[in-house]
């Protein structure tokens, strides 16, 4: 597929469904080879790869845990293999297992910080030396508006995402003099299954304080994620809010 990201290499974590998927739909449209990553849900990746190849996309799909430090490494080395490079990193595999501090077990609180912040870490220091070759890459981390405000019962959550935004304006720093960008998204709450699972009485008290008044579409986060690699040259270590204004 012909376009400004022609010959350019992307993987994106969780890209099965929700966000990821919306995002490796959008570089493999700008022309990026993408690679389609899921933990559990073979079918949603392959049909994503699907879709990216009727479309005339090109990419392949690979299972990797990426809260397992091996496996994380594993995708990136597969992709390596397959593509000799990789430019783009979207960090976005993500889960929540909510409740509150006084109700939250060891085990919610560790498979969260695993998933959502270990991972970035495991996926970034593979990805690196690969983009370093090039002096060239776009790493891009798919925080949240919750680890820049907190919430009740998230405490896992907040702090994995805060820890991503911590963990991007050092990685910006870093690597900045290899022409590596580094920036976090992080989103409002955005249509997908993650915010589906709530129930109607907490997405009307979420909407009431949503000044545009409606969640966010995953398309609306994957065109943020185009901009960053196509045109977002000059961004790093910046945190992105498309949050329908409400955190400001
Ligand atoms: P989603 O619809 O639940 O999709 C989650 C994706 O992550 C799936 O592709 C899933 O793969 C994958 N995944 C989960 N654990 C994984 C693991 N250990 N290894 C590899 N892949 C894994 O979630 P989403 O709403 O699109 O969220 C995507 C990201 O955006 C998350 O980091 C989330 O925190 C963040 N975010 C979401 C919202 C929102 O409102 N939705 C707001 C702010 C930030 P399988 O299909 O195999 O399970």
């Amino acid at each position: 597929m012909a376009g400004p990201l022609d010959g350019q290499v992307a993987v994106v974590t969780g890209s099965s469904r929700g966000i990821g998927r919306a995002c490796v739909m959008e570089l493999a449209r700008a022309g990026a080879t993408v690679v389609v990553n899921y933990a559990a849900n073979q079918p949603a990746a392959n049909a994503t790869l699907m879709d990216i190849l009727k479309e005339g996309g090109s990419g392949i799909v690979v299972r990797a845990d990426v809260s397992d430090p091996e496996q994380a490494k594993q995708l990136i080395d597969t992709a390596i293999e397959s593509y000799d490079k990789v430019d783009i990193l979207v960090n976005n595999a993500g889960i929540n297992r909510d409740r509150t501090i006084a109700r939250m077990s060891t085990d919610e609180w560790d498979t969260v910080i695993k998933t959502d912040l270990s991972s970035m870490f495991y996926c970034t220091a593979a990805a690196v030396p690969s983009m370093r070759e090039r002096n060239y890459g776009r790493i891009i981390n798919i925080s949240s508006i919750i680890g820049q405000m907190g919430n009740v019962g998230q405490a896992n959550y907040a702090a994995a995402k805060a820890g991503m935004i911590a963990f991007t304006k050092t990685a910006a720093r870093e690597l900045a003099r290899n022409q590596i960008t580094v920036n976090a998204v992080c989103p409002g709450f955005v249509e997908t299954e993650m915010v589906g699972s709530l129930s109607d009485e907490v997405k009307a008290a979420v909407l009431a304080n949503i000044p545009l008044g409606r969640f966010g579409t995953a398309e609306e986060i994957a065109a943020i994620v185009r901009f960053l690699c196509v045109e977002g040259g000059f961004f790093t270590g910046a945190q992105l809010s498309p949050n329908g204004g409400q955190y400001m």
